[in-house]
């Protein structure tokens, strides 16, 4: 059956511009109960010789910090029952958080492939030594990408394919 992959990660580090960049003009929107934080969004890409689904676990996000927890194991468990891959999704103009460890500490437990998208990395010789932080997960190597950009897309895929 078709492969599915899930993106995961804070608020802001830039799920939906990469899951755009990905999905092209492929979108569907599949909203659950309004205002639950399940709502989802799936596309099918194309890319090479695979053909493989993506899912935007981001939906409606909180904006207060007391429930950024709760959400992001929701979105975390979303990920690890429906998806083949996870990429989790960090931003490198803020660096590593609280809540980044705790879902890496979710996601390795769950014992299936994740790959670490490193994003906003716009400029490479600049946040060179930046992404070396994010070794810091125990998620093994943190592929450096900008989705504005569309830069670095085509070493992350490759990894993210070679899971399925
Ligand atoms: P989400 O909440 O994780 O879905 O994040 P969004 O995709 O909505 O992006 C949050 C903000 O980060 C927006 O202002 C985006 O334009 C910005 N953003 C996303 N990707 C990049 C990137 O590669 N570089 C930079 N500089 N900003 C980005
Ligand atoms: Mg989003």
């Amino acid at each position: 059956s078709r492969q599915v992959v899930a993106i995961v990660g804070r608020p802001n580090v830039g799920k939906s511009t990469l899951f755009n960049k990905l999905a092209g003009e492929k979108i569907s929107i599949v909203e659950d109960t309004p205002g639950v934080t399940r709502d989802r969004i799936y596309a099918d890409v194309d890319w090479l010789n695979y053909n493989f689904t993506i899912i935007d676990t981001g939906g409606i996000e909180p904006s207060t910090d007391d429930k950024m927890l709760t959400y992001m194991r929701q979105q975390a468990e979303i990920a690890i029952e429906t998806a083949n891959v996870i990429v989790f999704v960090v931003d490198v103009k803020t660096g590593l958080t609280d809540s980044d460890y705790q879902v890496a500490d979710m996601l390795r437990r769950a014992h299936k492939p994740v790959v670490l998208c490193v994003n906003k990395v716009d400029n490479r010789e600049k946040f060179q030594y930046d992404v070396f932080e994010f070794y810091n997960l125990g998620l093994g190597e943190p592929y450096a990408i900008s989705s504005i950009q569309a830069t670095g897309l085509g070493d992350f895929l490759d990894e993210v394919v070679s899971h399925f």
